[in-house]
């Protein structure tokens, strides 16, 4: 009988690169399947995430519900990966003895040596080490459903932003060198992939060798340039980028690369200089906005995404109208954001927080009603237009019908046959609900001479 993996997966969309990994990793090695049901499951992981609130206390949970499991199956492996494992180490084993497995986001590709090890052994492995970019050479090909494909380019992150445990549990950036994700992308390109999402904890970050053992080194503006270049790559997107690290260069490349989306996600945080100061952002909103105002220049139709924190210690209603006002500005198509909440060992721990929980949380309703309401606009202001979008599958809500996405990552459902799937294809959007568009397939007409 083949044996099965279960894997939860918590937080960004690194976590859920990384859970794709481990079941690519303990598919090749120990020939596991996935499965959505951890009580037919020979291997539980738990792939955690240390962003909210209570992330530990939610990670021993989880655990307790499987505990039990191993009553039925004495072999079953219970792992734990990702933020809140690299945090707390071996102090998962010690308040959770079942678990047999604690690795970090660096050490996933070691799973099978870790299991090996526990089974020889008898005994728990941690291993939250940051082995540097061991990770990327020990990685078995990316297998592919569909068109789109997510490829890893960078690890970690040197901003230290001082609400953030990245830095600490993901460690500092390392970039995967140019021929290797350039060789990953080629081969996605072969299993049929059109899209590649470019993935990183801080994408623009990227600095590597232009060649192996060369002196030159190539930033992020000419690695867009050398993916543009593959043969069959039809569309390239990147997440999540710093506003730090947008140069000219990046500029200049979405002035040139037609093939880079007219979408970005670039977190701006706040709107108040004195509180992003207190981040330790490195930028001002004015700077922010110069960034966005240059990159409009190059790609005037670009539709922005970006994070918020609201309510971080000592946020003033002064402080947060200046990001309301940043908000208006700029205009966003859509927002990751969340109240303040201390993460453990950060700087912003130790910060006097007297704002209450009622008013941070009414701000944030704020926050997200403007920034929906500049969302629903953009999805107006296309409605009537003809937009090219890959189609994914079928629609989630109605099988008969079929989904794509946008260039700036709208879901469009309309009626098309199945042949149409992971094709590029024109539709005329129809109308704009909340979550999606509605649109129609766009017949050209041969014309004849
Ligand atoms: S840039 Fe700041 S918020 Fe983003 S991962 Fe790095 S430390 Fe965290």
């Amino acid at each position: 009988m083949t044996r099965k993996i279960y894997i939860k997966t918590f937080g960004c969309q690194m976590n859920e690169y990384d859970s794709d990994k481990m079941a690519d990793v303990l598919g090749d090695a120990e020939g596991l399947e996935k499965t959505d049901r951890p009580e037919d499951a020979d291997v539980i992981l738990f792939n955690t995430c240390s962003v909210r609130e209570k992330a530990q206390e939610k990670v021993f949970h989880d655990l307790g519900r499987v505990k039990h499991l191993k009553r039925d199956n004495p072999n079953l492996i219970i792992g734990v990966g990702g933020c809140v494992a690299s945090q707390e180490g071996a102090a998962i084993v010690e308040r959770a003895p079942y678990v047999d497995l604690v690795f970090g986001p660096q050490t996933l590709h070691r799973l099978p040596d870790l299991i090996s090890k526990r089974r020889a052994s008898g005994r728990p492995q941690v291993d939250i080490s940051f082995p540097e970019i061991e990770k990327f050479d020990h990685m078995p090909p990316a297998r592919v459903e569909g068109a789109t494909a997510f490829v890893s380019i960078m690890e970690g992150c040197s901003k230290y932003c001082t609400f953030c445990v990245v830095p600490y549990t993901r460690g500092e950036e390392v970039s995967r060198p140019l021929d290797d994700i350039l060789t990953e992308i080629a081969t996605l390109v072969g299993q049929g992939v059109k899209e590649v999402t470019l993935l990183g904890q801080n994408v623009n970050a990227w600095r590597a060798p232009i060649s192996r053992g060369s002196d030159d080194i190539g930033d992020f503006a000419f690695l867009l340039e050398c993916v543009h270049e593959v043969p069959g790559i039809e569309r390239i997107r990147y997440t999540t980028s710093h506003p730090r690290e947008m140069t000219q260069r990046l500029f200049d490349a979405y002035a040139k690369l037609p093939r880079l989306v007219s979408q970005l996600h670039l977190p701006v945080q706040s709107g108040s200089d004195r509180v992003l100061a207190a981040m330790k952002r490195g930028y001002t909103a004015l700077e922010y906005k110069a960034v966005v105002r240059k990159l409009r220049a190059a790609r005037p139709d670009l539709s922005l995404t970006s994070d918020f924190i609201v309510g971080f210690p000592g946020e003033t209603e002064d402080d947060f109208e200046k990001t309301m006002k940043l908000i208006d500005d700029v205009g966003f198509d859509g927002s990751f954001s969340f109240v303040y909440s201390a993460r453990p060992g950060t700087p912003a721990a130790d910060l006097a927080d007297d704002t209450p929980q009622d008013v941070k949380l009414a701000r944030l309703a704020r926050l997200q009603k403007r920034i929906d309401e500049q969302a629903q606009a953009v999805s107006q202001s296309m409605v009537g237009s003809v937009q090219r979008i890959l189609v994914e599958g079928h629609a989630r809500k109605d099988a008969a019908e079929l989904a794509g996405r946008t260039d700036n990552n709208r879901v469009v459902n309309f009626p098309g046959p199945a042949r149409l799937i992971n094709q590029f294809i024109d539709v005329r959007i129809t109308s704009a609900l909340p979550h999606s568009l509605r649109g129609e397939v766009v017949i050209r007409e041969a014309v004849s001479a």
